[in-house]
């Protein structure tokens, strides 16, 4: 799963390298293994098997990332696993899974 990748060059992630403090939250939260430290940097690897989850944004301490989160299969997934309900992109109830 850490190698897949979705459609290319259309993540809307960003990460601003200002404010970014080193402390590698989002190497920690990310499923897919997008970000690399690099020395007291992080840099982004793997753009392109970002699925937008949000855990990186929400769990950075600096506000330095950005991605658009809350659409399609991704947070239909993350939802299915809090043990909401709502609708998926695929027409699936999520409660008891989505796209599986
Ligand atoms: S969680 Fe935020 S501050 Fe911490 S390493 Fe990642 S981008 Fe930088
Ligand atoms: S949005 Fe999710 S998959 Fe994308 S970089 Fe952040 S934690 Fe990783």
């Amino acid at each position: 799963m850490k190698n897949s990748v979705y459609l290319k060059d259309v993540v809307t992630l960003q990460l601003d390298d200002n404010k970014c403090t080193g402390c590698g939250m989002c190497v920690d939260v990310c499923p897919h293994e997008v970000f690399k430290m690099n020395g007291k940097h992080i840099t982004i690897q793997n753009r392109d098997s970002c699925m937008e989850c949000g855990a990186c944004s929400l769990n950075c301490p600096a506000s330095a990332i950005f991605v658009e989160s809350g659409v399609g299969c991704a947070a239909a997934v993350i939802n299915s696993m809090l043990g909401r309900e709502g609708e998926c992109c695929c027409g699936t109830d999520t409660k008891g899974g989505c796209c599986s």
